[in-house]
């Protein structure tokens, strides 16, 4: 396992928050904050403050995401957002299957499946999360879960689409919004059983050169140690995303 041969990715979740303006006014109190970075460092942003976002970050190097996409290429699916939308307006990345879509809005493994699918063929990066919820863990279930999730999701994604455009993003539900966070241990030892999944459906050297991050209560005090781990290779940011100073802290903590 080879650390150096990954760009760690810190990507902040804003989830349905923030309007316009005061999106605007976020990434552009990151841009000097992060200017620096060692790592790629993604905005996931609502699609309704994409363009503003955008524009601010042009020419920096804050990269923008979208935080779902259809499926679909086009069609009658009223309200929602098909991939090649979003990679027109020159969006790079777009989050897949995060919990919260999962448990509130019907996701699957399958559509997930499908989403990653068509965000890759249009184009985009993914950020695909996988994680077990609290009675999972309990049960002692969460690799077999883990593994199905992103069994399932990474079917149909070659090698080269998975070392270069996929990040697996692990986010136990239990540790997302609660400020339960896993520990250092119990984010690596997860996120090396995806590692090794990775390297059965492929190979070792694409397992190696996958970026796998940790989200789930990741703040500026636990960043440090959690990014240490040898298999945590970034992480995705929800709550402390939205404090400039906080998740510019966790930028320098992945460097
Ligand atoms: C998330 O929404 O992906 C997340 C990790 O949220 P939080 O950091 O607030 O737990």
């Amino acid at each position: 396992m080879n650390k150096t041969l990954r760009t760690p990715v810190i990507a902040g979740n804003w989830k349905m928050n923030l309007l316009p303006a005061g999106a605007k006014a976020l990434a552009e109190e990151l841009i000097p904050l992060t200017e620096g970075a060692q790592c790629e460092v993604v905005l996931c942003v609502p699609y309704i403050d994409l363009p503003t976002v955008l524009s601010s970050a042009s020419g920096t190097n804050l990269k923008v995401g979208a935080q779902n996409c259809h499926w679909a290429e086009k069609g009658a699916f009223t309200g929602e957002i098909a991939a090649a939308m979003l990679k027109d307006i020159g969006v790079e990345y777009v989050i897949v299957g995060h919990s919260e879509r999962r448990a509130l809005f019907g996701d699957t493994n399958e559509t997930v499946a499908q989403r990653t699918r068509a965000a890759l063929d249009a184009g985009l990066k993914v950020i695909l999360c996988v994680g077990e919820v609290k009675e999972e863990r309990q049960q002692g279930i969460t690799l077999e879960i883990v593994r199905l999730q992103t069994k399932i999701a990474l079917a149909g994604v070659s090698a080269e689409e998975l070392q270069q455009r996929v990040v697996v993003a692990y986010e136990p539900v239990w540790a997302i919004g609660t400020g339960l966070t896993a520990t250092a241990e119990q984010a690596n030892e997860v996120n090396k059983g995806i590692r090794d999944l990775l390297a059965e459906l492929y190979d070792q050297d694409v397992a190696d050169r996958t970026v796998i991050q940790y989200g789930g209560s990741m703040n500026a005090s636990n960043a440090a140690e959690l990014l240490a781990q040898p298999d945590v290779d970034g992480g995705l940011i929800g709550g402390a995303s939205l404090k400039a100073a906080d998740f510019a802290a966790i930028v320098a903590a992945a460097g």
